[in-house]
């Protein structure tokens, strides 16, 4: 029976490929096989995996075990092993959907190491050990983090619950667009609270992986045990959790996980891409309880705050930056604090590879293919600027409600050249300049469009101010 299992296996890894038959049925195996009544009883480590299967892939385990059997119509019966400890965990069959494996939320490079034999969960080396294992990067201190006005609630926040677990905010939730230091800060929390609480027992995980490893404890049976891990924490660093959407029977375990963490007073620090209301997907329960605690925002980093960080790196890596050099490389990448190491890094090999120091023209010269468009407030302030400049008026002025002629059509300029120049949304734009709408600013670009396809006048000076912004 085992070998015509094994060819089984064999076909269906062809057939619906090795994925499918790593989550679904390598934790299967044939049972029973009744010739007479041509009946094949296959035994499944649980209900959702029995569920999964019967409405899934009867069809295919029909055709093929009848080939391999020299029988027409074989029966299949599905029976689960199922331990007393482990049934509260039976996940009921509305589960099915969100955890579709053709969904890509088993990253791949995290691909667990399962040990089904031995009855054990293995989800992940990091999860052996609570010390070396606790997914920290010690490369990410509070030290090594450049505190500005973008950042310093965020950071604030971060290094005083690391002085009473607990006890300040909980959870602590940090929101802001994506490179702008969310997991930085969560690595330098567990290591700052590692040097502190030798015994504290520190977990940093992503969203995507937890629910990884939530999963592989349904398919091995093991619920009970991925809830009594997570619930034996002390500090719970959970990153990017708008990977949560949708998932609702993650949510719902990450939801008793919340409870009782926050019941004992253990810390939970979570990280997203937004606000909490502003999470599509995710429970209205959930939502409330990111928010018991503080939520703290990170914003794009202003030119300051940028070239400090690129000094700090420089000077971690013995780099020598000089100042014109780091002032041009900050205003040069407008978008995120990793496109700015990033820029940084090629400026640096490029100076190694070509034996030359770093100098503003070597540095120009590398950077001026950067596909960085300008997308942050500084690029909407420089067009703001250039544009009351060129039109006599005020930076009030074009932001007021004033709709004076020469003032309103500045600010019309200002809106099509904050499209043509930046990467931000109209919504943006219009909140940049008075709070205005989105449809007030298509208006405005149209009508300039189509201005300027006539108005030599308005074309030269157009160009002006464009000029101005591009060298400012
Ligand atoms: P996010 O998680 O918000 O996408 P990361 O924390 O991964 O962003 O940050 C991206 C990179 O920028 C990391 O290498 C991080 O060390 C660096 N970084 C972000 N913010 C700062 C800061 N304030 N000071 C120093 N480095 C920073
Ligand atoms: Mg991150």
């Amino acid at each position: 029976m085992q070998l015509i299992w094994d060819e089984f296996l064999k076909i269906l890894k062809q057939e619906a490929g090795s994925q499918i038959v790593e989550t679904w049925f390598k934790a299967a195996s044939f049972q029973q096989w009744n010739a007479e009544e041509k009946i094949v009883t296959l035994q499944l480590p649980n209900q959702f995996v029995s569920n999964w299967i019967n409405e899934h892939y009867l069809g295919l385990i029909k055709t093929h075990l009848s080939r391999l059997l020299h029988v027409d119509s074989l029966k299949i019966s599905l029976i689960c092993k199922q331990t007393n400890a482990d049934k509260r965990d039976i996940i009921p069959a509305s589960v099915i959907q969100e955890n579709n494996p053709h969904t890509a939320i088993v990253p791949k490079k995290e691909a667990p190491v399962v040990s089904q034999e031995k009855g054990e969960l293995q989800v992940h080396s990091s999860f052996k050990g609570k010390r070396s294992n606790d997914g920290i990067n010690p490369t990410y201190q509070f030290d090594s983090f450049v505190v500005g006005p973008c950042n310093s609630l965020a950071h604030a926040a971060a290094y005083a619950i690391c002085q009473g677990l607990g006890t300040v905010y909980n959870p602590l939730f940090i929101y802001g667009g994506t490179g702008l230091g969310k997991t930085h800060l969560l690595h330098a929390i567990g290591n700052e609270v590692k040097k502190r609480k030798q015994k504290a027992i520190i977990r940093y995980v992503t969203t995507d992986h937890f629910m990884y490893e939530f999963i592989s404890s349904i398919r091995f049976d093991k619920c009970h045990q991925f809830r009594e891990k997570y619930e034996k924490i002390d500090l719970l660093l959970l990153d990017d959790i708008q990977f949560f959407s949708n998932k609702e029977q993650t949510q719902e375990t990450f939801f008793h996980i919340f409870n009782a963490l926050h019941q004992k007073r253990k810390q939970i620090v979570l990280s997203s891409d937004t606000f909490p209301k502003e999470i599509k997907g995710l429970q209205g329960r959930l939502k409330s309880r990111m928010e018991w605690g503080l939520v703290a925002d990170i914003q794009t980093p202003d030119l300051e705050t940028k070239i400090a960080i690129l000094k700090k790196k420089a000077e971690s890596q013995s780099i020598t930056l000089p100042d014109d050099v780091a002032d041009f490389i900050a205003s040069r990448i407008l978008s995120n604090i990793r496109a700015l190491e990033g820029a940084l890094v090629r400026v640096e090999a490029f100076a190694t590879l070509t034996n030359h120091p770093i100098t503003l023209e070597l540095a120009q010269q590398v950077l001026v293919h950067t596909p960085e468009k300008k997308t942050d407030g500084t690029m909407l302030e420089n067009v703001l600027k250039a544009v009351a400049k060129h039109y006599g008026v005020s930076l009030q002025d074009l932001r007021s409600k004033k709709r004076q002629k020469s003032i309103a059509a500045a600010r019309q300029i200002a809106f099509y050249l904050m499209k043509k120049h930046t990467f931000s949304s109209l919504q943006a734009i219009g909140n940049f300049v008075g709070g205005r709408d989105h449809s007030t600013v298509i208006h405005a670009i149209d009508k300039i469009d189509t201005y300027m396809k006539e108005d030599k006048s308005l074309q030269q000076k157009v160009k002006g101010i464009e000029q101005d912004i591009l060298t400012s």
